[in-house]
């Protein structure tokens, strides 16, 4: 599989366009565990992520997810911007001065995101963040290739397992960020940023689905 930089583009813009849809969905989660601004938060991020995408598009694909974690960082105030923002920058770094890249790349920078995330959140599996969402579908993806699946399958699977994953966040206790304030009253509920996670899988996956 190959993928070019205008794919990614793509992949960033579709991205804006689903949080701006959920927006409203992501904000309802985090209004039960949180403080109501998930959606507000991503789609501010992402609105002025879009206003850049010009500057960049006829860059390598470092490039671009660089430019999109280093606005995200600037122009979001929850903790989801400097989370988000690390992982679309370590992404980047993973694939600096790239204009194509394959499934293993993808895999490599999936991977250095979600390190990022770690890095930065100091969170681990299971404490009912993003991490909880991501993680899963990184193992999946790299379980499928690994067993000879087709590229598009694997991610299929991937996509699976993130799914799954937002899911196996409900019965979860918080143990980082803000929900964590909430103690045993986090239980019950589906984690806002694991969502958002989600809907940046499912766009993945139909972009990588329009190449041939
Ligand atoms: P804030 O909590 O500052 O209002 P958001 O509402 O935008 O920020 O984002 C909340 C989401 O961020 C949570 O649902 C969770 O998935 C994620 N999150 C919070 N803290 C961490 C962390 N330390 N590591 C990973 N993800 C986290
Ligand atoms: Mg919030």
């Amino acid at each position: 599989m190959q993928i070019a930089a205008d794919t990614v583009i793509r992949f960033i813009e579709g991205v804006a366009a689903r949080l701006k849809q959920h927006r409203d969905e992501l904000t309802q989660l985090d209004s039960a565990i949180g403080d109501a601004d998930h959606g507000a938060n991503l789609d501010r991020g992402f609105t002025a992520v879009l206003a850049k995408l010009p500057s960049v598009a006829d860059k390598d694909i470092g490039t671009i997810l660089k430019t999109t974690g280093m606005t995200l960082v600037s122009t979001v105030g929850g903790a989801s911007g400097p989370l988000y923002g690390t992982a679309y920058m370590r992404a980047g770094t993973a694939l600096v001065d790239r204009f194509e890249m394959n499934e293993h790349d993808l895999v490599l920078a999936l991977e250095a995101a979600l390190e990022g995330i770690q890095a930065r959140g100091k969170a681990k599996r299971g404490e009912k963040t993003m991490i909880d969402a991501i993680a899963p579908g990184i193992d999946a993806l790299k379980a499928a290739l690994a067993a000879g699946s087709e590229p598009r399958e694997a991610i299929r699977l991937g996509l699976a397992a993130v799914e799954g994953g937002v899911q196996d966040t409900i019965p979860l206790l918080a143990t980082k960020g803000r929900a964590s304030y909430l103690g045993e009253r986090s239980i019950g509920h589906q984690d806002p940023g694991a969502t958002s996670a989600l809907f940046m899988a499912q766009v993945l996956v139909e972009t990588l689905d329009t190449l041939s």
